[in-house]
């Protein structure tokens, strides 16, 4: 038998080892009553049936994989979806065959699009179109996956990676998906090596038995020799060794190697995203993306949710600083019932700071619940997406109305600073005429709206750079604006845990660095290798 070496596109970073399983959709055939009345039943529990599957998974799982199974919850309540199949059957389709071409439609729609974001979502309507015929069919469930295995298939639904314990190693390998899939974000945050784009992998009935994955290069190998295999054994052992190292260093202060210390904060998309952190291994937490609570509530989470939710984050922080965004919905991050439908470009509509202010009665219970938080801690709160200086003023106005209202009813509060997001190149250019009391660069935002690239937009990802001289002359001139004032300037956006960035960013006078928390043990030990 020979090895046999295919190269595709790295979705998650890694080395894996282990035996292949090969995944393939087994869809029974089933008897067909012929009765439209009969059908229309049919097909109406099966999708009931489905939805409550994935209900059921969405309650085991947080944050971002609670997200991504509730999207397709979403997809199968929305009761448009399945008109046409209920159309179909009406015609004397049977329920099986109506769902599924009206299913495969929707898919060959999404696979069509432009917008590489609607690509990426091909493996949650499939996954939809297969638990429902599942459902139909009688058919098993799909099979679970076994820890530790080298997993080989066409795609694969976020469901089925969420119900494989990742923490035992293995890998995933696609003839088709997409790096931007949900499956991708699930498998960079659980550390599973992924390739995508490998081409057909067909077998001939003889699947192999053994895969070595290369998830930083895109490369695999099938059936190795053995001297290939003690070679990678030999890197995946070095590469533990040096990860290792690292992670001994990620609750040791952050200096260059000419001793200058870097403050490292945290993002957090949620309280969640801290349980078994300590402390001590950040000077803070730079972002408290506040959206999850909106989109957890259909648009409104109660002022004793928020302020329990904000109190939360503040005791765990332990006297560090933390700031907390106000919300930001509106371009790539729709709130139900809240963000203006069918603008024709929403990352320059009525989103951020701009969406906050008309909708002043959100705002101000948003603020309402952080002036309460704040006694609890050293509390920053954020604007985003400011453009112009009277934004920030406005929103003060009203920071300081709910204070005054607060205090009049002797609720306990303190008045935490404001400070404002830098990502449009307005505010970018004039910092300084903001009287913010500090500034965190979101180098997502800005460097879209500096580049004219959209931050999910596939085919122009090489012009989306925050490295591009343009973008990091931007940046230079808000850490200037904000010495000139005397405030801190941070960065929060995505460039901050791009280590091949930390040189240059370092270089435009930042000295203060915002990433999630995976990110800081690598971080820290790239700032440890800047010198001037
Ligand atoms: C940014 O734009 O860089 C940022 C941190 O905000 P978000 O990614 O939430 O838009
Ligand atoms: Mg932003």
């Amino acid at each position: 038998m020979t090895e046999i070496h295919l190269t595709g596109r790295a979705a998650s970073p890694g080395l894996a080892i282990g035996p292949v399983t090969v995944l393939s959709a087994v869809i029974a055939s089933r008897r067909v009553a012929g009765d439209p009345a009969h059908e229309t039943a049919a097909l109406k529990a099966a999708i009931e049936a489905a939805t409550a599957d994935l209900a059921a998974l969405v309650e085991a799982e947080q944050g971002d994989a609670a997200d991504i199974l509730q999207f397709q919850v979403a997809m199968l309540e929305d009761e448009a979806l399945a008109e046409g199949a209920f159309d179909a059957i009406e015609e004397g389709t049977a329920a099986d065959q109506a769902w599924c071409s009206v299913l495969d439609a929707e898919i060959a729609g999404y696979r069509a699009a432009e917008d590489e974001v609607f690509r990426a979502r091909v493996a949650d309507l499939v996954d939809i179109r297969d638990r429902v015929l599942a459902h139909l069919n009688g058919a098993d469930k799909p099979a679970a996956i076994t820890g530790g295995s080298i997993v080989a298939s066409e795609d694969i639904s976020p469901s089925t990676f969420l119900a494989a314990d990742w923490t035992r190693g293995g890998a995933i390998l696609l003839a088709a998906g997409s790096s931007s899939s949900h499956v991708a974000m699930l498998a960079r945050a659980r550390g599973a090596p992924m390739v995508v784009g490998l081409g057909p992998l067909s077998w001939e009935g003889r699947p192999p038995a053994l895969a070595l994955v290369d998830g930083d290069a895109g490369t695999v190998i099938f059936d190795p020799e053995p001297e290939t295999r003690r070679q990678f054994e030999q890197r995946i052992s070095a590469a533990n060794a040096a990860r290792a190292i690292i992670d001994a260093g990620r609750a040791e202060p952050a200096l260059t190697a000419d001793g200058r210390r870097i403050t490292v904060l945290l993002n957090i998309a949620a309280p969640d995203d801290l349980k078994g952190l300590d402390p001590a291994i950040c000077d803070g937490i730079g972002l408290v993306r506040t959206e999850f609570l909106f989109e957890a509530s259909h648009g409104l989470p109660d002022e004793e949710t928020q302020y329990a939710v904000y109190r939360r984050i503040l005791e765990w922080a332990d006297g560090r600083p933390v700031t907390i965004r106000t919300l930001d919905a509106g371009g790539d991050k729709p709130v139900a019932g809240l963000t203006a439908d069918g603008e024709s470009n929403p990352f320059l509509g009525l989103r951020g700071i701009r969406l906050a202010l008309a909708r002043p009665e959100v705002f101000r219970m948003q603020l309402r619940a952080l002036a309460r938080a704040a006694v609890h801690g050293v509390l920053k709160v954020m604007l985003p997406m400011v453009a112009v200086p009277s934004e920030l003023e406005r929103a003060r106005a009203l920071l300081e109305e709910e204070i005054a209202a607060l205090k009049a009813k002797g609720i306990l509060c303190a008045r935490p600073p404001l400070g404002i997001m830098v990502e449009v190149p307005a505010a970018a250019l004039c910092a300084g005429d903001f009287k913010a009391a500090f500034y965190s660069i979101g180098s997502n935002d800005l460097t879209q709206y500096t580049m004219a690239a959209a931050r999910d937009i596939g085919a122009v990802a090489d012009l989306n750079d925050t490295g591009n001289p343009a973008v990091l002359e931007l940046i230079a001139r808000t850490v200037e604006a904000g010495r000139a004032r005397g405030v801190e300037v941070s960065l929060c956006g995505d460039a901050a845990a791009d280590t091949r960035l930390t040189r240059a960013l370092l270089a435009t006078g930042l000295t203060t660095l915002s990433v999630s928390p995976v990110a800081v043990a690598r971080l820290k030990a790239t700032i440890a290798t800047v010198s001037p």
